[in-house]
């Protein structure tokens, strides 16, 4: 039988010592192979041994290690101003000087004080910088306007980064991210609850998200918005236990939600339950380590309790975090999650955290061609170079990017 000749598609990746499908039911998590990755229209054709496939351009991995994208499952991205004042004075340990923007309160009056155009204009070097680092898809919450106008604002800008940068952004709808110091809480409530069918309606979100802790959304607060939400298609996700145990990790089953993120006081038998129902849970060690939080999360117990981990940087006014690499190198290191379990967690369990794992989060034919190279002899490498951006190539949607495009 004649050799049938080389298949011909838009783009080939070829060289690299490692190729991580990532795929569902990888057996090592992680699904470690070699060679490259052959795409054709957007989409992955074939991935391993491409020797049969020939491209009309071809990325040379070089011995590096290729992977999916990183998604990036919870991040706060779109907000106006800066805290850096407030940082600086935190980690001396004195108070931040006057006038500087401090807390929840201070970044809310900067972003109400943008338009949308200016809330784009801070938040896309940010995404920018995110995408340098090899996140292809993120997450990008509401919830520093706390008030409708300002709420809408920020959706519109989310509407606008997602189509105007390289990155696909995900729309949260979080007005309950905390209360406003000018409207009294159950006022604030109803209009959350008013707001809800209006973004629903205008397609600006995909996921309704609430803040549940002390000081912040109580139990019955929260089931009320995140219902709201699920009535007009919104599906629910839920900051929880953060700063104290609030028991909404059974709120959480009980409304079906997609996620359940922060999870610092959340009990190992609670754990376990959310595990059983599916939810997807989502650790964010950079932020820990950013606000120097009292009672860090251990991955290592998420892990236990069989739940699907989801990683994500947080990036927000109090965590200037948009690395994911570092947030690999981190859930590892104070974590305890093994480098398998944590790229896993940064890329398929963060998709699926996200709804999109049937179409992006691992490499395998059919799927969206959203991967990345990384100058890495071995994945472990990735968790081991800490700070390190090792990126060198970023695919999206099988288009090579442009470095000066980030
Ligand atoms: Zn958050």
């Amino acid at each position: 039988m004649p050799e049938p000749s080389p298949r011909e598609v838009d783009l080939l990746i070829t060289g690299a010592a490692e190729v991580l499908t990532c795929a569902a039911d990888a057996p090592d998590l992680i699904g470690v192979t070699s060679g490259g990755v052959a795409i054709d229209a957007g989409a992955i054709a074939a991935v391993g041994d491409v020797s049969a496939w020939t491209g009309r351009q071809v990325v040379d991995a070089q011995g590096g290690v290729v992977l999916p994208g990183f998604v990036d499952a919870h991040t706060h991205v779109v907000f106006g101003g800066s805290r850096v004042e407030e940082y600086a004075a935190r980690v001396a340990g004195v108070e931040p000087p006057a006038g500087a923007s401090v807390g929840i309160v201070g970044t809310t009056t900067a972003t109400r004080a943008c338009g949308v155009a200016e809330l784009v204009a801070q938040a896309a070097p940010r995404i920018a910088e995110m995408v340098a680092a090899g996140t292809t898809t993120l997450e990008s919450k509401t919830g520093y306007g706390l008030q409708p106008e300002a709420e809408l604002r920020l959706l519109e800008a989310n509407r606008l980064l997602d189509a105007g940068t390289d990155a696909e952004l995900v729309s949260t709808y979080l007005g309950a991210h905390a209360f406003p110091t000018d409207v009294a809480p159950g006022d604030y409530v109803d209009q959350i609850l008013d707001q809800i069918p209006d973004v629903a309606a205008a397609g600006l979100a995909e996921f309704c998200d609430a803040y549940c802790d002390q000081g912040y959304f109580d139990l019955d607060q929260t089931r009320r918005i995140l219902v709201r939400g699920v009535e007009h298609g919104l599906a629910p996700k839920l900051h929880l236990d953060a700063y104290s145990h609030t028991g909404a990790a059974d709120l959480a089953i009980e409304v079906d939600a997609v996620s359940v993120d922060h999870l610092n006081f959340t009990t190992e038998p609670e754990l376990r339950r959310l595990a059983e129902a599916g939810i997807v849970g989502v650790y964010m060690p950079c932020l820990d380590y950013a606000v120097a939080h009292p009672h860090p999360v251990q991955g290592r117990l998420l892990a236990e309790s069989g739940m699907e981990i989801a990683l994500a940087t947080d990036v927000c006014p109090g965590c200037m975090v948009t690395n994911m690499q570092l947030a690999i190198a981190m859930a590892c290191r104070s974590g305890g999650l093994s480098v398998a379990q944590a790229v896993r967690a940064a890329t398929f369990g963060a998709a699926r955290s996200l709804n999109r794992s049937d179409r992006i989060g691992s490499l395998e034919p059919g799927k969206q061609a959203d991967l990345i190279v990384l100058d890495l002899p071995r994945h472990e490498d990735i968790a081991y170079r800490i700070g390190r951006n090792s990126v060198t190539t970023v695919v999206k949607s099988g288009t090579v990017l442009e470095e000066t495009s980030w």
